[in-house]
């Protein structure tokens, strides 16, 4: 079990390390973010074991019944929520998460500010960008990303770039393409895109965060 988790997480290294040297990026520009996500303790302690230490949740409540105990645990885990987050989490997201991948509009601008200042602490923020236009899906317009930009600088929340999941099914390539034109334009350094049946592709387009769970997890139950 521990030695197929340490396996997985070589492969996947492996392969960011190929994408890299493809794209002629150095390997230590690329963050793999392990999105554990509905794996319990048990399957994540072999990542931990193995060196592996940046993880991402996408559910506030969800983490925090597994990762505050690991965090005793372990030294120097990151962890990254990468999922959709309600304003009256704000505080509890601040409290737990080392960055926040979903800032997608001004109601949690002003929310994450205010948690910050309650907390004394900035956390990193990506703006997620709805990359495909979609109806249902989370992150803020494309056209909005300059005025959401300006509204977290203004707040002094600390932005560590543009963050995207593109439409399901169709070659996601000119979606990462186009964030990462998008974060150029804003002078914003970080792009979180590419999970784990794309991110070579990501990184060949400038993913600096990828975000794989199935990859190193396996399928979710
Ligand atoms: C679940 C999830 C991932 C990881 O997806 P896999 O396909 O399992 O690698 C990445 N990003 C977000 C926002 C997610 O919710």
């Amino acid at each position: 079990m521990s030695e197929n988790a340490a396996q997985l997480l070589d492969n996947v290294q492996a392969e960011i390390a190929r994408a890299c040297m493809i794209a002629r990026r150095k390997a230590d520009e690329v963050t793999l973010i392990a999105i554990s996500k509905t794996h319990d303790g048990d399957a994540i302690r072999p990542l931990l074991d193995a060196g592996h230490r940046v993880f991402g949740e996408n559910r506030v409540q969800e983490a925090q019944g597994k990762w505050p105990a690991l965090k005793e645990a372990y030294d120097g885990v990151e962890l990254h929520l990468v999922g959709q987050l309600q304003s009256n989490k704000a505080d509890d997201a601040v409290d737990l998460f080392d960055c926040i991948h979903s800032l997608d509009r001004p109601s949690l601008v002003k929310a994450l500010a205010k948690a910050m200042d309650k907390a004394q602490r900035r956390v990193p923020c990506f703006i997620q960008v709805n990359i495909g236009e979609e109806e249902q899906k989370g992150g803020c317009a494309i056209a909005d990303v300059p005025a959401l930009v300006e509204q977290a600088r203004a707040a002094d929340i600390p932005l560590a770039g543009l963050m995207c999941v593109p439409p399901l099914g169709i070659e996601p390539a000119p979606f990462f393409a186009l964030l990462d034109k998008l974060a150029r334009e804003q002078g914003l350094a970080g792009r979180s895109m590419g999970m784990s049946g794309d991110y070579p592709t990501a990184i060949m387009l400038g993913a600096t965060h990828v975000r794989v769970g199935t990859a190193l997890f396996g399928e979710r139950g």
